[in-house]
């Protein structure tokens, strides 16, 4: 029914408004005539990561945000379809992709989440012999490591990671370039080379007391991986304000605490989480105290009693285009809690000899690096926009489609 409400509009807007360009028309009207593999072929024609990006992908934003019955009546539910035709071919193990002959080119990618994937799935379509090279046990990225299972459980994107392995890619976890390897060592084995390293663990809070602060990766990756033994306090306080520290809290809610509160230096209007996302999160619950600035954190033996806080107004606009915090002098006040997450982004990487710009790998339009033969994308290239899994699933199908190039034609 949701499919037949699509007025399988000419020149889709919703198609300009994915970073993929998925035909949303073509996949959407094949799920209405009941051809749900051919679906299915449709999505994966522009996104072999289809599956995740039905469930993470902030649709608000981009898809469903520029549907043209949003106006009027409620948008095409885009994302619950593509879920829809996704889990079908999913759950029957049914290929639809088509690879090519073989062509003799290897090539070595490093990272194993959604850019390293897109790219290594699309270069082995492409016949090409694909091998990643994965520093944590399990292949995935944030999408198996970061996404809370609410939205992406691990089951899910492990499935995917499947999928890509179906089409001939090799997978050698548990190896880090850098400590096992070397990105030297890879072109001397291998004609091309993709960085896909994403970006790194959180910054310091830079407070007194930082020891006694749980990193909000940790916090979800341990809800995602072994939530018995994650710990969660009564009153919580979540640092930050972007879709990390909504994630944070609104896990901490669902997990059993009775208070949980968002402490940001600005106000809402300067959050870098999606608008549904703060929505969402006061719906489950959580308390925001905005301009508020955390100084030190308070304990009693090992335990944390509280977080000391300052007030803050806002100045003139800073380099980074918001209104500068400003700590109002004398203005302190504690706020009373027993666990303090920080979640206040991801610090950048550095890879061998890469040249960097703004602590991210520097790239021109074809996704080439300042090493010959040696390309990146993703997050570890993201100088500007969200970050997203579907930005860097499109890095890695795009960096794909230029390797091609070089490798074949020179
Ligand atoms: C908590 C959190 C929640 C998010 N939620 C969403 C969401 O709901 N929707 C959405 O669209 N986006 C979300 N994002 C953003 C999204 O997950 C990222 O933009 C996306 O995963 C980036 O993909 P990537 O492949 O560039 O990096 P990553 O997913 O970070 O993958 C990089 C991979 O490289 C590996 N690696 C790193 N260094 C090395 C090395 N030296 N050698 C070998 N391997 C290495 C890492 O272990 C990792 O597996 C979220 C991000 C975070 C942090
Ligand atoms: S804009 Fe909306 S109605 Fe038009 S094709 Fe896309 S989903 Fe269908």
């Amino acid at each position: 029914m949701e499919a037949n409400r699509c007025l399988f509009c000419y020149d889709a807007p919703c198609t300009h408004a994915c970073p993929t360009h998925i035909d949303v028309p073509r996949f959407v009207k094949k799920i209405a005539t009941d051809n749900l593999i051919g679906s299915a072929r449709a999505i994966f024609d522009f996104n072999l990561l289809g599956a995740t990006c039905a469930r993470v992908c902030p649709v608000q934003e981009l898809c469903e945000g520029a549907c043209v019955l949003g106006a009027e009546h409620k948008p095409i539910m885009i994302g619950r379809l593509q879920r829809y035709a996704m889990d079908h071919a999913y759950e029957r193990s049914i290929s639809v992709i088509q690879l090519s002959a073989p062509t003799g080119k290897k090539v070595a990618v490093i990272g194993a989440g959604p850019a390293g994937l897109s790219c290594a799935g699309e270069l082995a379509k492409r016949g090409h012999s694909v091998t990643v090279f994965e520093k944590r046990e399990l292949a995935g990225g944030l999408s198996t490591y970061g996404i809370i299972s609410l939205r992406e459980p691990v089951d899910r994107a492990l499935a995917e990671v499947a999928m890509i392995a179906r089409l001939g890619v090799r997978f050698e976890t548990g190896r880090e370039s850098g400590r096992d390897f070397t990105l030297t060592g890879l072109q001397a084995v291998y004609d091309a080379v993709f960085i896909a390293a994403g970006l790194g663990t959180s910054p310091s809070a830079g407070i007194a007391g930082e020891e006694h602060i749980v990193d909000g990766l940790d916090y979800i990756e341990r809800s995602k991986m072994d939530v018995a033994n994650l710990k969660v306090g009564h009153n919580v306080v979540v640092i930050g304000a972007g879709n990390t520290a909504i994630d944070c809290a609104t896990i901490a809610k669902r997990l059993g605490a009775e208070r949980v509160t968002i402490l940001y230096r600005r106000t809402a209007r300067e959050m870098t989480a999606y608008g549904h996302e703060y929505a969402f999160a006061k719906s489950e619950g959580v308390e925001f105290s905005f301009l508020t600035q955390p100084l030190r954190v308070l304990t009693e033996g090992d335990s944390v009693t509280g977080l000391a806080c300052g007030r803050i107004i806002l100045g003139e606009n800073d380099r980074s285009g918001r209104p500068a915090p400003r700590p109002i002098p004398g203005e302190e006040f504690v706020l009373a809690t027993d666990q303090i997450v920080k979640a206040i982004g991801q610090k950048k990487l550095s890879v061998d000899g890469v040249a960097m710009k703004g602590g991210y790998i520097q790239v021109d339009e074809d996704f080439f690096t300042s090493i010959p033969g040696v390309y990146a994308g993703g997050d570890c290239i993201r100088v500007k926009g969200a970050a997203s899994t579907v930005m860097a699933g499109q890095d890695g199908k795009l960096a794909s489609a230029a390797m091609h190039r070089r490798l074949m034609h020179g």
